[in-house]
């Protein structure tokens, strides 16, 4: 059996290990197939592929931001190729929007009290574009929260201070840009939304209606029920399902590099998908 992670990121988005040491990170606990999917950018890729080379099968793929019916959803590609005009055009568009979302989050945070929050969010992202994550780090580290868990609580996350919508693409126009560029389609962890059954039913629907091939079935961290939900889930809505941790820093002690439930019986697997199985060696 393989051992397959379809969902992680590095310092090219929130992650803190860089390609090439998310890379060796995945080597190391056995990772045989690894999908890198930095949130709107694909500026790792290239460093990972270089890395991964024989050690293990580097699947290219990006996280997207997407808006569908006043939610904020997130959309896998797998297989994409970076280079290919509209993805690029469409990334590049959602980080003119995080740029101008991240000054706007920054005043508020110096409203309540955090001084030179863009220059200091700035210093821990690097050269990668900001996301609330960034910002949730800086919280920690400037003592104003005790964690992560509590700056998103306390700041950062919906209908708190330092909250700021932006406008994502819609989410049937991210799937064309990843179909655009070859890939797969995938619901991203679709129980982290905050939703009742009947919305994420909805959320499926328009989602396989809008061309998405699959749904995450086993998620870092998610327990045995949560699997078995959207096990059914993905089959009632002709989807196909996948796997992924998540993966953004090794001190998450509880979400590791390819430690996940193997997908039930019944759920074709999104790797069986004939764009991805190319891609397998
Ligand atoms: P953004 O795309 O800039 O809005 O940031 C979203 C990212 O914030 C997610 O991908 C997570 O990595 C992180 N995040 C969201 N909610 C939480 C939370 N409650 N605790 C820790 N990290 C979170
Ligand atoms: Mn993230
Ligand atoms: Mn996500
Ligand atoms: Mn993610």
């Amino acid at each position: 059996m393989k051992i397959i992670d379809l969902h992680s990121h590095s310092t090219a988005s929130d992650g803190t290990l860089s390609p090439a040491e998310l890379v060796a990170a995945a080597q190391a606990a056995g990772v045989d197939v690894l999908a890198l999917t930095d949130h709107d950018s694909t500026a790792g890729l290239a460093e990972a592929m270089q890395a991964a080379q024989s050690h293990l099968c580097l699947i290219r793929g990006v996280e997207i931001s997407v808006r569908w019916q006043g939610r904020t959803l997130h959309v896998v590609g797998l297989g994409i190729d970076p280079d290919q005009p509209d993805l690029q055009a469409g990334l590049a568009s959602q980080q003119a929007l995080r740029e101008k979302r991240a000054t706007e989050i920054a005043q508020r945070l110096e409203k309540l009290g955090v001084e030179h929050a863009l220059q200091e969010a700035r210093a821990l992202a690097g050269e990668s574009q900001l996301t609330r994550t960034h910002f949730a780090r800086l919280l920690v580290d400037k003592d104003h929260c005790k964690d992560m868990k509590q700056a998103f609580k306390r700041y950062l996350g919906a209908g708190k201070p330092a909250h700021v919508g932006a406008e994502w693409v819609a989410m049937e126009t991210a799937i064309e840009w990843i179909h655009c560029a070859g890939g797969v389609a995938v619901l991203a962890h679709p129980l982290l939304y905050n939703m009742t059954a009947a919305w994420r039913g909805r959320m499926l629907a328009a989602f396989r209606a809008a061309g998405g091939e699959a749904t995450e079935v086993c998620c870092g961290g998610s327990n045995a029920e949560q699997v078995q939900l959207s096990a059914r889930e993905a089959l009632q809505h002709g989807l196909l399902g996948s796997a992924g941790s998540d993966f953004h820093q090794p001190e998450q002690r509880w979400i590791r590099l390819g430690r996940l439930a193997a997908i039930p019986a019944g759920v074709t697997p999104v790797w069986e998908h004939p764009r991805l199985t190319a891609l397998l060696h």
